[in-house]
């Protein structure tokens, strides 16, 4: 009971001490009542001594607080224990107000109680108040008062005291106990419940009404629970109810509720099953709101997913290695998967996995791990893994020491990455290094080897960079670096067209290739140089000159030089030796063309005779002027032929019909077979493929033949003078050649003679100059073919031409 709060309650000893006090009033009511009732009043008196006595003992030694207050509130009377209780002697405190023994702020309600005595005589009030000792100490009474009235009529409070400070403290110690276990229970978010087997009633904490959103009003009852529970749990929470009930045991259980806003709880709840002395048993247990916990734990499980998916897809397991009991503390899935394991096979030993590392990579590793405890530093290793069905896959770990509270190192933690793929992609990335590394010494040696230098120009066409090795060291000029090529030859002057020329397709940023030119080498002398280059562009396509490559060609310009020498020599000689035919053939020619000019000139006559008969026989006349412009024709044509083999022309190639060229030729000779009676016999194979050639050329090599081998016959008297002329087509390892041969049947061909003949200025004739055939032969090796001598089987020798045919048939 508060200060403040007055009860009507009984209380024993204060009863019985009130009791007692009314007792001796009535007593001395009665002796007042009867005065004279001599020898009785004696007796009387004698008892009321008696009482008062024995009830002064009973207030002074009971332990009890009495006091005595005048309605003023002085104390009249206190016993030595109620004084001592509050620290003072009886003395000190009778005459005193009894408000001094209360705190300030409790002394209205003490008025009012001592009013309501006052008001209420011979009503017994009992009220809690605390007083304040002597010593400042606080004491917790119960107070039993009661207002009755003297002898006099006027009044008098008898107030009995039980200290209840002790009661008062338990009291406050179960409040705050109370108070932290609800702090507690908020905190923790764990309600604790009592459940009655017999009734199914339960008792809930505050907490517990606040996880299930119930008003602490209501009686709590298994149905609401069942409300609030999630319609999916509520058979097996059902389910372990009942059981706990039936079996009488204890139950530890999870299960979520749906509140009214729609939000999920996840409790987890454990009771025990109490049986009391009496035989009533009880559920005791607590519920905590796990909705916190189970959220992270979700999250967790979420992360821890997401965590297994990242190391599957970047081949990175993760593991922690505890060094003492040399057995992994931790391993990822992704690591089973590393190793070829399934990863539900969480009961493998670390043995399994190392039985897997390839044996002399395995050695490595153990090294190592050695190395990081000692040094405590971390590490990395690469090392190869045998899957069961043999694949080998590459793996690089890195390892970080953990350090324990003795300093030792106590974990390795670390992660494996599959590199197996980088690995293979670095071997072919190594390989085709190697391989470009080889290419490269190639061409440096190609280079080096080469007679030619390299150049770079800037984009101003100025010299930049001039490779040059010991080979080529000679040739390649000096102090070119920063000038224009145009500026280091002596021809740019003499050759001013092939610069501008060069100069333009620079600027236009052309390729170019072969340009000669002729410039002067480190010693001063002349050279001729060839070159190539080509432009060099940015990734942004901006010009930035040329790269290019040159080599002295002297020697190759020199041998071009004395072969065009030799050739027009050899021209120039043929011309001479065709000339000096011509003139052996002036008697031939003159007959050729006296021929058709005799005819032309008996024709005219006859024509003459023709216009002058009468009348005019103009038909006939009209067949000899047709006659004669024929003639004249062929005339005209042996002229065109004389002139043309006179002329001294460049060389022209072109298709020509063989049998045509022979039959021409034997035209122009036939004046000289006729008068050394030499028979030709010409035996031309038919369809015949052209062959490309200088017609004047390949006339001169037939007249020459035909003129030999009639010179060859000429001392024939017994042998028929016989010339043969044949044209064929041969094929030989599957290249079409035409062969033309001349035939004769004269002296033959002397020992050793058939290679002789064809050297210059060898001669068996007193007028001769040997020249013909040496001349013919280089003729027809310019046609790219041969001219060949062979004795006859019989008499006299075979002259050979053999030409190449074109590849395809052009007849
Ligand atoms: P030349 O007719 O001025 O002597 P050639 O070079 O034409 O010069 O011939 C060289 C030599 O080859 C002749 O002097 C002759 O001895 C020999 N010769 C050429 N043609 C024949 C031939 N048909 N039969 C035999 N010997 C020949």
């Amino acid at each position: 009971m508060m200060p403040g709060q007055i009860a009507k309650l009984g209380n024993s000893a204060a009863q019985f001490l009130l009791g007692g006090l009314a007792a001796l009033r009535s007593l001395g009511n009665a002796a007042k009542d009867e005065p004279a009732a001599g020898e009785g009043r004696r007796q009387d008196n004698a008892d009321l001594r008696d009482a008062v006595k024995q009830w002064r003992q009973v207030f002074e030694h009971n332990p009890v607080m009495y006091f005595m207050v005048d309605p003023a509130g002085t104390v009249l009377n206190v016993n030595p224990f109620g004084a001592a209780q509050l620290g003072y002697t009886a003395a000190e405190l009778t005459g005193q107000s009894v408000l001094n023994v209360f705190f300030e702020e409790d002394r209205d309600f003490v008025r009012r109680c001592v009013g309501l005595c006052l008001e209420t005589v011979d009503q017994s009030h009992t009220w809690e108040i605390r007083k304040i000792r002597k010593d400042g100490s606080v004491l917790w009474v119960r107070e039993n008062a009661k207002a009755m009235l003297r002898g006099d009529g006027t009044p008098l409070v008898l107030v009995a005291c039980e200290n209840i400070t002790q009661r008062k403290e338990a009291e406050d110690a179960l409040r705050q106990s109370e108070a932290y276990l609800a702090q507690a229970q908020e905190l923790s978010r764990t309600g604790s419940f009592g459940l009655s087997l017999a009734t199914r009633e339960a008792v809930w904490s505050r907490e517990t009404f606040r996880i299930f959103q119930c008003d602490p009003e209501v009686r709590p009852t298994l149905d609401f629970v069942f409300q609030r529970i999630h319609p999916e749990d509520r058979d097996a929470v059902s389910k372990t109810l009942d059981r706990a009930f039936r079996d009488v045991e204890d139950f530890d259980h999870e299960y979520r509720l749906l509140m009214p806003d729609g939000s999920i709880k996840y409790l987890h709840s454990v009771a025990r099953a109490v049986r009391h002395g009496s035989g009533y048993i009880e559920f005791v247990g607590a519920v905590t709101d796990v909705t916190t916990a189970k959220e992270a734990e979700q999250r967790l499980r979420r992360s821890e997913a997401y965590l297994t998916e990242a190391q599957r897809l970047s081949h990175t397991s993760s593991w922690a290695w505890d060094v003492r009991r040399q057995e992994f503390a931790y391993r990822s899935a992704e690591l089973y998967r590393l190793f070829g394991f399934d990863p539900d096979q969480i009961d493998l030993s670390a043995r399994a996995f190392q039985q897997r590392i390839l044996a002399e990579d395995f050695g490595r590793i153990v090294d190592m791990e050695r190395q990081a405890i000692q040094q405590k530093q971390p590490f990395e290793v690469d090392f190869r893994i045998m899957r069961p069905d043999g694949s080998v896959r590459h793996v690089h770990t890195e390892g970080h020491p953990v350090i324990g509270g003795d300093g030792d190192v106590m974990e390795i933690i670390g992660t494996h990455v599959d590199v197996t793929e980088q690995f293979a992609a670095k071997q072919a990335l190594r390989k085709a290094f190697d391989e470009l590394k080889q290419s490269e010494q190639r061409f440096r040696d190609y280079a080096e080897t080469a007679s030619d230098w390299f150049w770079e120009t800037g984009p101003d066409h100025r010299i930049t960079r001039i490779s040059e090795h010991a080979d080529t060291a000679g040739a390649v000029p000096t102090g070119v670096i920063g000038l224009a090529r145009w500026d280091i030859p002596p021809d740019a002057e003499l050759e001013p067209e092939k610069w501008e020329r060069h100069r333009a397709t620079l600027d236009a940023h052309l390729p170019f290739r072969d340009l000669v030119y002729r410039s002067k080498d480190r010693n001063g002398s002349p050279i001729y140089v060839r070159t190539s280059g080509k432009p060099l562009h940015d990734a942004n396509g901006s010009f930035l000159g040329y790269r290019g490559v040159s080599s002295d060609v002297t020697a190759a310009i020199r041998a071009e030089q004395a072969e065009e020498a030799l050739r027009k020599a050899q021209a120039e000689l043929a011309h001479i030796t065709r000339v000096t035919m011509l003139g052996e053939l002036a008697a031939s020619i003159a007959h050729e063309i006296n021929q058709p000019l005799a005819a032309v000139i008996s024709n005219a006559d006859a024509c003459i005779g023709w216009i002058d008969r009468e009348p005019v026989e103009l038909n006939a006349a009209r067949r000899s002027v047709e006659w004669i412009v024929e003639d004249a024709n062929r005339a005209s044509e042996v002229i065109r032929r004389i002139r043309a083999l006179a002329k001294k022309t460049e060389i022209e190639m072109a298709p020509l019909d063989m049998n045509q060229l022979v039959r021409e030729t034997v035209a122009l000779v036939r004046r000289e077979l006729a008068t050394h009676a030499v028979s030709v016999r010409m035996e031309l194979a038919s369809a015949l493929p052209r062959v490309c050639g200088d017609r004047i050329q390949l006339q001169q090599v037939l007249i020459n033949l035909v003129m030999n081998g009639i010179e060859a016959m000429h001392a024939n008297v017994e042998r028929p003078r016989e010339l043969a002329i044949r044209s064929s087509q041969v094929s030989e390892h599957g290249e079409g050649r035409m062969l033309v041969t001349v035939t004769d049947r004269g002296v033959g061909l002397g020992n050793g003679a058939t290679e002789r003949i064809f050297t210059p200025f060898f001669t068996t004739k007193p007028s001769g100059l040997g020249m013909g055939l040496s001349i013919c032969r280089s003729i027809i090796e310019a046609h790219a073919g041969r001219l060949s001598a062979f004795p006859n089987d019989g008499s006299g020798a075979t002259f050979q031409i053999a030409l190449p045919l074109p590849t395809e048939n052009t007849s």
